[in-house]
């Protein structure tokens, strides 16, 4: 899916218009039809889902373990899929500890998991941050104000049209009194990506 891969939003959207007319050129789908399937598409394409994922991860070890399995197994049981509906790309979730870290990245383009996080950032499509963040990860992440200890492993994860990863944090201390609502919460776009904390 090359317009994916190297095109950014208006080539989704070219392609998007193309396949709608010729679904209805086939009398396959309706227009009202097509317009419910992109709102759903959209309600959920928010940093707000990714935190969802991270959240029950937190609360739920079994989820957790099925998530790290397989996460396109695992995220419909949060009503989630990786399928904007017309192609569904595998995600990998990879696990911060305390001697690990990681960050993401498309070295090639802007590849992102839009489905769970929204439109991606600025800086993530920028040339400054593709090609830096594989050769410093921890330099870059000093630049978000992200100090990460010396001894802490960093992985950098290279997205592609067909691969998609999300990171997920390390829960933060001090937050045993709240619920999963509450958790998600905390968790934000740039924790998701791996260069915040949480
Ligand atoms: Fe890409």
């Amino acid at each position: 899916m090359s317009g994916d891969h190297h095109g950014g939003d208006a080539a989704i959207a070219a392609r998007v218009r193309h396949v709608e007319a010729l679904l209805e050129q086939r009398g396959l789908v309706d227009a009202q039809e097509l317009d419910r399937a992109l709102e759903a598409f959209l309600a959920r394409a928010s940093p707000a889902s990714g935190a969802r994922i991270v959240a029950r991860a937190w609360v739920d070890d079994a989820f957790r373990e099925r998530l790290l399995d397989d996460a396109n197994a695992a995220l419909p049981e949060l009503g989630l899929t990786m399928g904007g509906g017309l192609q569904e790309q595998r995600l990998k979730v990879v696990e911060n500890t305390a001697a690990t870290h990681n960050v993401v990245v498309c070295t090639l383009c802007s590849c992102y998991p839009i489905a769970l996080l929204g439109p991606s950032p600025t800086w993530y499509k920028s040339e400054a941050y593709r090609s830096r963040v594989v050769r410093d990860p921890r330099g870059v992440l000093r630049e978000f104000g992200f100090e990460l200890g010396p001894a802490v492993q960093i992985t950098v994860w290279d997205a592609s049209a067909e691969s998609r990863y999300l990171v997920l944090p390390r829960r933060p201390a001090g937050t045993a009194g709240l619920d999963e609502t509450g958790l998600a919460g905390l968790v934000t776009r740039n924790g998701l990506i791996g260069v915040a904390p949480v």
